[in-house]
Order: C-alpha cells, then structure tokens, then sequence
C-alpha cells in the first residue's frame, strides 16, 4: 500500500527504530511510548486489520504471536510480565490501518483498559 506508513517501514523507506526482523514480520520501537517498553510486531504484508487476516494467513498469525514473544524476552518483560494488544477500527481505538501488535511492558498494567 503506497500511503502505509508500515509499509514504508516494511520496505525500509522509513527507518523506525527496529528491534527485531524476519523475512515476514517486524518488530520496532513506537514512537509515542505508552509504558516503558513500547514495541510494535507488524507483518511486512499490508493487512489492514484483525477482520482482514484470512485462512491463508494463519502461519503468518503464528509468527506474530512468536515475534511479540521473542521482543517480550529480548526486553528482559517475561517474568514480571507485560501485556499485549491489537486494536481494531473505530471503537478498538485502531489509528494505524495496518496489523499490528503492540508489546507493552516495563510497568504494572491496569485492567480493565479504557
Ligand atoms: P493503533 O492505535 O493500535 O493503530 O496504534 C498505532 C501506533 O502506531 C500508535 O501507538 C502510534 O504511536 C504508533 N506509530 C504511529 N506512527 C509511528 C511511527 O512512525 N513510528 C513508530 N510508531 C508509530
């Protein structure tokens, strides 16, 4: 997607502060840090949302889920713990239209979320 600002990142357009590569995902550091530790997990594909992920995606999916683990270990977050998130559209609070998950950590997280 030309206008995507991950799919820059993807395509190593735009440099954001990368934590972590494979062929199919990145993993890199948010620029608007809600928690100490802030990183996003994306696929270099362009999947709009959660709702856009389909059958043919599902390894994909599984790697995403390793990655968000993997960052959550480099980090030094897996004992005390951290929280994971993916918003979706309008009322999950999504402002970024393409997939991601945010690894959140560094801080005791609340719940429920806002
Ligand atoms: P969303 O609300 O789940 O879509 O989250 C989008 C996230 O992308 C927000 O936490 C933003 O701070 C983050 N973000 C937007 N632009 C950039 C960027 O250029 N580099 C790193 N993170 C970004």
């Amino acid at each position: 997607m030309a206008e995507c600002i991950f799919c820059k990142m993807a395509a190593g357009e735009i440099k954001p502060a990368i934590v972590h590569e494979t062929d199919q995902v990145l993993a890199f550091r948010d620029i608007n840090p809600r928690a100490p530790v802030h990183v996003l997990v994306i696929p270099k594909k362009h999947i709009a949302t959660l709702n856009d992920l389909d059958a043919g995606d599902t390894q994909l999916a599984g790697e995403l889920l390793q990655t968000a683990k993997i960052v959550a270990e480099m980090e030094g977050l897996s004992q005390n713990g951290y929280r994971t998130v993916i918003n979706c559209n309008a009322h999950g609070g999504q402002e970024v239209f393409h997939l991601h998950i945010h690894v959140l950590g560094g801080r005791a997280m609340k719940w429920p979320p806002g």
